[in-house]
């Protein structure tokens, strides 16, 4: 896998002085010559040829491999890399030569954030192939009733993204990296051992394929510097305090076509003065004089939007009893959850003369005693 963002900028048609229609046999042909032309040993000393006959080498590694040439050619035919600048989702700017960057920039990008790191699909060799974005991990506190009703919010994050100066390649505006001379820009060493051929990242350039003599002054050459971002987003209704939202794509961008990763927001809910969940159920408490406790009474009942409800006490009603509200609870998929009022009797206390009285005289004509059965 070569690095792809040297495609852009680098005709390797030209560089085997063939056409860009020429057949894979007139492609080998003049690679051939060239290489046998070029060769170290043939020009010993002389280091402009020495370098021809790198650049020869990583040209005809791509034009002389079927799939590579047609992926070479796919990629030369969107334009130069500066005209290829795109929006993402949610204000993100990356540019299609941050799909290219085999290694580095993916790595650094997970590394940040402790969690979620690479996604799925990297491949086990590492730096090579398509491989999807980062997780990115976010925080979000929202308000209990928001949690309840939904909320469509903006997430404000500082992420790594590719770099504005030298759009993630790492190399100074007006250089570029060049081809790996070890690895031949491949990102990746053979070493065959009789019938066997074991690949493992190269180890000069770290599995990126490329070297960069002149770093960008804005990276330092690792092509990612610190970018806000403004993630929209509409949190469903009833979501819970510890839960973690999964917004698809909405993460760091997949490199050499790779999807994006995901972005994770956990949620923490504030509490509510007032209600509590349980489940898809919200919970209050409700005091009751212990005359509408022992007589019975409608007494209005307090729901999370701000209005009231009607609740019967019947005749009889024990404290901490508890009462449901049908449809007064958390709306979810599955329907909309109840309010669950308990009730508590207060006792009254400081009576005037008129209510001790009348409590004097309740007790005179009270014959039960409620520990008989103690
Ligand atoms: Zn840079
Ligand atoms: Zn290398």
């Amino acid at each position: 896998m070569a690095a792809q963002r040297d495609w852009f900028e680098k005709d390797y048609y030209k560089t085997l002085g063939v056409e860009q229609a020429a057949t894979a046999k007139e492609i080998t042909k003049s690679y051939r010559k060239l290489a046998r032309d070029l060769h170290p040993d043939k020009n010993p000393g002389d280091a402009v040829a020495e370098e021809k006959f790198k650049e020869v080498a990583a040209a005809y590694d791509v034009l002389g491999d079927d799939d590579k040439r047609k992926e070479y050619d796919e990629v030369r035919r969107l334009g130069p890399m500066s005209g290829m600048g795109g929006q993402g989702p949610g204000g993100f700017t990356f540019n299609v030569g941050d799909m290219g960057g085999a290694g580095g920039l993916g790595d650094l990008f997970g590394s940040m954030f402790g969690r979620g790191g690479q996604g799925r699909g990297r491949p086990p060799s590492g730096g090579v192939g398509p491989r999807r974005g980062a997780d990115i991990t976010a925080h979000l506190t929202v308000d209990f009733k928001d949690a309840i009703d939904g909320l469509t919010t903006t997430l404000y994050l500082t992420t790594d993204a590719q770099c504005s100066t030298c759009h993630g390649s790492g190399a100074k505006p007006g250089t570029s990296p060049t081809a790996c001379a070890a690895c031949g820009g491949r990102g990746v060493v053979d070493d065959n051992q009789g019938m066997f051929s074991f690949s493992s990242p190269c180890r000069v350039c770290g599995g990126s394929g490329v070297r960069i003599e002149d770093p960008c002054p804005t990276c330092s050459g690792s092509g990612v510097e610190k970018r806000q971002r403004e993630v929209k987003t509409r949190l469903p209704a009833g979501v819970k305090d510890g839960q973690t939202i999964r917004l698809k794509g909405r993460g760091g961008p997949g490199r050499a076509g790779g999807p994006a990763g995901d972005l994770l927001v956990e949620l923490t809910v504030t509490p509510h003065p007032r209600f509590a969940r349980s489940g898809d159920n919200l919970t209050v408490t409700v005091p009751i004089t212990f005359a509408e406790a022992t007589l019975g009474s409608d007494i209005e009942v307090p729901t999370l939007d701000g209005s009231s409800v009607t609740l019967r006490i019947k005749a009889g009603t024990q404290t901490g009893s508890r009462h449901r509200v049908k449809g007064k609870g958390v709306p979810t998929k599955h329907g909309v959850g109840d309010l669950i009022v308990t009730v508590i009797v207060q006792v009254p206390t400081d009576l005037n003369d008129e209510q001790r009285a009348a409590v004097e005289q309740f007790a005179a004509a009270s014959t039960a005693n409620p520990r008989d059965a103690i």
